[in-house]
């Protein structure tokens, strides 16, 4: 149970799994980072070419998430080396590997059907003493594991990292109720010691302690304030920097975020809730389905509230 953290497998590239991993490099561990092979070439692997069997196409999910790191600001938390120590992949080829590993970390999409297969099949090459947990913004824990034996789940817990992961201090741990206590007190050690983090512990309920609060806050800024005629601008100057916090602008952050990863996440809430009236607080706006619909995701597709300068 004890045994150093010195390698992690992070499945996922992805806004969160790219900055998990970065961090976790420049904090000394060695990275597996994975991602799913690509089933479409690109217009440029087709003029080369390739195909979707080429280990540079197969890759190309998680490789090309290492590559934008370098431009992640601010780039002096980093350490030089830093990508070295993260070796892409994709899930199908390299998923054996995670048996090599003493961490396991789940960044994909927040979709509870979604992270339980991933689990069993991660279950499938696991091995005792391992640590898996999920980067989940507010699924739960228990319904996420329900599938998995009671080994795997007593090594199972939350590592709720915040974007931008590299500096964003507060990390939420969330126990199931099978984590074994000494899982929890080496990760929360780990996170502090090594990671630099503030760790708050968290109960397994919708959307745990932040994103139950900063979702309230943004629905009810998206519902309401738009609907009075207030301007995304207004409102980004007040919430912003004006208010002595840069990085909270409401829409700069759902940006940040990216807007389908919000709508998951307002919708888990939505699901969990009993009460009519918190649940219609949780109901996503129209014009943030549409957003989604047409692709403008934010920062990660170049369009949301803002295009990407
Ligand atoms: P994202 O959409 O940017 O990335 C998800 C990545 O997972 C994609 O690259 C996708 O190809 C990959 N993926 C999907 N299914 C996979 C599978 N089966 N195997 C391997 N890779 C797979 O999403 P994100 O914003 O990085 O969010 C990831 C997780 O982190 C979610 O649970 C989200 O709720 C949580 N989270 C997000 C934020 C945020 O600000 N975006 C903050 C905290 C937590």
């Amino acid at each position: 149970m004890n045994r150093p953290i010195r390698k992690a497998a992070v499945i996922g590239s992805g806004v969160m799994g790219s900055g998990i991993a970065a961090h976790l490099a420049n904090c000394g561990i060695d990275c597996l980072l994975l991602d799913l092979a690509p089933t479409q070439l690109t217009a440029d692997e087709a003029a080369k070419g390739l195909t979707l069997e080429h280990p540079a196409v197969r890759n190309r999910l998680a490789a090309g998430a290492i590559a934008r790191l370098p431009k992640l600001k601010p780039a002096p938390l980093y350490d030089d080396d830093f990508a070295a120590r993260i070796t892409p992949g994709n899930i199908e080829d390299h998923l054996a590997r995670i048996a090599e590993v003493d961490w396991v970390i789940e960044v994909i999409v927040e979709q509870l059907q979604a992270k339980q297969e991933l689990l069993a099949q991660v279950e499938r090459c696991w091995k005792p003493g391992t640590v898996v947990s999920t980067n989940t913004s507010g699924i739960s824990v228990n319904e996420m594991s329900r599938h998995t034996g009671e080994a795997f789940r007593a090594h199972f817990l939350g590592t709720h990292f915040f974007n931008p992961a590299r500096y964003m201090k507060l990390l939420e741990l969330i126990p199931g109720s099978d984590t074994d206590p000494a899982i929890v007190e080496r990760m929360k050690s780990l996170c502090e010691k090594q990671l630099g983090k503030t760790v708050v512990m968290a109960k397994d309920t919708p959307n745990f302690v932040a994103n139950r609060i900063g979702t309230y806050g943004l629905l009810v800024t998206l519902q309401e304030m738009t609907d009075e005629g207030f301007a995304v601008e207004e409102i980004d100057a007040v919430t912003g920097p004006a208010m002595g916090r840069p990085k909270s602008a409401t829409f700069r952050t759902l940006d940040l975020v990216g807007l389908d990863t919000f709508v998951h996440v307002a919708n888990n809430v939505h699901a969990h809730v009993s009460d009519p009236e918190e649940q219609a607080v949780f109901d996503v706006p129209e014009v943030l389905k549409a957003m989604v619909e047409r692709g403008w995701l934010g920062e990660k597709t170049g369009r949301g509230f803002y295009l990407k300068q």
